[in-house]
């Protein structure tokens, strides 16, 4: 059983089909160097988020009576070798649907199969892989008739659990070698445990816990970034250190609209992962054709100021320093510092989608994708060019009292809430007296929305008038 971005021994489908097909079952995990020497940096949350799952899920198998075989290799070398080593007749892994992940997946099979050994792919990260959910057998393009295709296909066996503990006799007692430590695997500690993002499934479990006592009330509160309306559980999805089945059948059977807002979310991430299976070309180009060659200005300093949260626009700054603190970023934020960055700055969005990238906990490249896009108005079902958020009217609207921007953004502490969403509109004497001075304790905008907003929609017109 190799585990990868299902880190859980709980209703976990590869694994119950390995347990209930074989006589005995050894577990793997990679830490893949293909994807590790990529990072751009050693201080990474997301390995150490990784790294201490991994040693959850050691644990958890140890107590089942197996144990987990920790590599530091790259996996399309390695995976063959060690089936070669343990002379095993099968592997078996949950499916993986990013093109990358695709074309490893297909050599390893490869390599397997020159030793006459399988590689099973189960479903096990969605409710309905990419090809199930289709219209007149193509992909959907529009995000409401796919998810009413998917509500109506769904049927109490699509969210049934793999019960994979009464199975795990079968696991193969044999001791592993000792994992790598974080710093053998050349990475350093970051700042997770301060940031007490719980990890493994016991983490997943307690968040999940807290985030059921609120998920009725989701529809009203998910859209305020200082309360704590979302569940936070993306990274938990990512990793899989949570089911998908278990949270989907959980918002399926409360018949609340929080919990149906919610479940629409789950399903906008099989939204996302089906275009992405299916139009791989979105990694690199716009998904609408029109918009591949939008002439931004691709400005450095704007970029940098957007990335420092410099730009002179409160909210704006809070969030960049919320995904730089701490590598998560509230949903409405991601939405609206996109849009500020492509329809504000002028900035192509694959800049900020591998800014997003690089820094995110939960990046998931169909999702990251997925939302530039839609903010971009490059993608599928995307925000139409001309609807352009105003990073102002936002503020004002979803940080009502200022609390988000005061939480990340000290030198606007004492910034009465008047003029907390556009500072710079406060007298001499109001800056003096609320102690900060615009254009030395915090940056003037660097943009003014409403000539910005114009010159978005000159450039996508230009954009639509050279397609036409
Ligand atoms: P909740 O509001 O509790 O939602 C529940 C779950 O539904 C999430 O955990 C996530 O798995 C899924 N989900 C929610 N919204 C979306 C969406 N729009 N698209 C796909 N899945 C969704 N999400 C990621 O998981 N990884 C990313 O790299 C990512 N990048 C994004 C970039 C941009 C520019 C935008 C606009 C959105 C991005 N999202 C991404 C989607 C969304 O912002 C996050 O999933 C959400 O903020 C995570 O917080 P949560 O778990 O509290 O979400």
């Amino acid at each position: 059983m190799w585990f990868r971005r299902d880190l859980r021994v709980y209703d976990n489908a590869a694994l119950y089909q390995a347990l209930v097909h074989s006589k005995s079952v050894y577990c793997v995990f990679v830490f893949d160097t293909d994807i590790l020497d990529r990072l751009s940096s050693k201080r990474h949350r997301r390995v150490e988020f990784i790294y201490e799952s991994v040693h959850e899920l050691c644990t958890n198998l140890r107590r089942l009576g197996g144990d987990l075989f920790v590599l530091h290799a790259s996996a399309r070398a390695e995976i063959p070798a060690l089936a070669k080593r343990l002379r095993v007749q099968a592997v078996y892994a949950n499916a993986d649907y990013e093109p990358a992940a695709i074309e490893r997946d297909g050599a390893v099979a490869q390599a397997l199969s020159m030793l006459g050994v399988q590689l099973h792919r189960c479903k096990d990260q969605v409710i309905f892989e990419p090809q199930e959910i289709l219209t007149n057998g193509k992909p959907f393009s529009v995000f409401t008739p796919y998810k009413n295709a998917w509500l109506a296909r769904l049927q109490s066996d699509s969210l049934a659990a793999y019960p994979v503990e009464g199975h795990a006799s079968v696991l193969s007692p044999e001791r592993a070698p000792a994992a790598p430590s974080l710093a053998a695997l050349g990475f350093e500690r970051t700042n997770l445990a301060e940031l007490r993002l719980p990890t493994g499934t016991s983490g997943g479990q307690r968040w999940l816990n807290d985030f059921l006592t609120r998920i009725d009330d989701y529809d009203e509160l998910r859209n305020y970034p200082a309360l704590n309306g979302p569940s936070n559980l993306s990274v938990h999805l990512r990793f899989g250190t949570l089911s998908i089945r278990e949270l989907a059948r959980l918002a399926h059977a409360r018949n609340t609209a929080g919990a149906k807002v919610w479940l629409s979310e789950l399903i906008w991430r099989e939204f996302y992962f089906m275009i992405l299976f299916f139009h791989p070309g979105v990694v690199e180009h716009a998904y609408k054709p029109a918009f591949e060659n939008v002439a931004f200005s691709n400005s450095d300093d704007s970029f940098k100021a957007w990335c420092d949260g410099r730009t002179g626009y409160p909210l704006i700054d809070a969030a960049m320093q919320q995904i730089n603190q701490t590598g998560y970023m509230h949903n409405r934020l991601r939405m609206v510092t996109a849009s500020f960055l492509t329809k504000d700055l002028h900035v192509d969005w694959r800049w900020g989608e591998r800014y997003f990238a690089d820094k995110l906990n939960d990046y998931d490249l169909s999702a990251n994708n997925g939302g530039w896009q839609w903010a971009a108005s490059t993608g599928s079902d995307a925000q139409p060019y001309f609807r352009i958020f105003n990073p102002t009217l936002q503020s004002e609207r979803f940080d009502p009292d200022g609390n988000f921007i005061r939480s990340y953004l000290p030198a606007l502490s004492a910034v009465p809430t008047e003029y907390i969403h556009a500072p710079w509109l406060m007298s001499v004497a109001d800056q003096k007296q609320y102690g900060v001075i615009i254009g030395k304790d915090y940056p003037a905008p660097i943009v003014d929305h409403a000539q910005a907003r114009a010159q978005t929609l000159k450039l996508y017109g230009a954009a639509t008038r050279r397609q036409a």
